[in-house]
């Protein structure tokens, strides 16, 4: 496939929302695009940055990295979204965005160890899933990810994401959220840090 660049990254990822959107995202009521596209109506609502609004509308974009090439279907790798999804971006998109999606999952973890309250509002998807995922972290590991300077974006994503399940709740179409997109990737890409 031709090398993406970032002045092809929004619309690769736009198409990957056209083609791909309607697959149902895991034992949820609401299909892939929906659940992504909730998660940044949330963060848009909050008047969250940028980087956070493109971390909570992109935070699931690893079940799609066959989307982005053989390099990337290696052993395993698509059994871990959120790495997978954080690699494929990060030629584009800074920490701020990709630590969002790479630690989307942990950060669940990292919320059932530290706030009694979260788990309660977990969805039953997303309690099956916890085990396979580790199950709550372990105060070892909630130190080191709290060393972590994009954590509270981070647990702010994850909590949009739980809460991006709401079948019938209608959100802006992917195209609204592109120029903020690329108004992120042109950023960085002219002083990547
Ligand atoms: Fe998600």
């Amino acid at each position: 496939m031709t090398p993406l660049t970032p002045n092809t990254i929004v619309d690769f990822i736009a198409d990957i929302f056209t083609r791909r959107g309607a697959e149902s995202y895991l034992g949820e009521n609401v299909t892939m695009s929906e659940h992504m596209l909730q998660g940044a109506l949330l963060a848009e609502q909050a008047g969250a940055s940028d980087t956070m609004v493109a971390g909570a509308l992109l935070h699931d974009i690893g079940h799609y990295t066959n989307e982005f090439g053989d390099d990337y279907i290696e052993q395993g790798i698509d059994n871990l979204h959120e790495e997978a999804g954080a690699k494929v971006l990060a030629p584009f998109f800074p920490a701020a965005v990709t630590d969002c999606i790479r630690y989307h999952v942990a950060a669940k973890r990292y919320l059932c160890a530290t706030d009694a309250e979260y788990f309660a509002k977990l969805s039953d998807a997303s309690v099956k899933t916890l085990e396979l995922q580790g199950g709550p972290m372990s105060a070892d590991e909630v130190a080191a990810f709290a060393k972590n300077p994009n954590l509270a974006a981070i647990l702010q994503v994850r909590i949009w994401d739980d809460q991006g399940k709401v079948s019938g709740l209608r959100t802006p179409a992917f195209d609204h959220y592109a120029p903020l997109l690329q108004r992120v990737v042109s950023s960085y890409c002219a002083n990547p840090e």
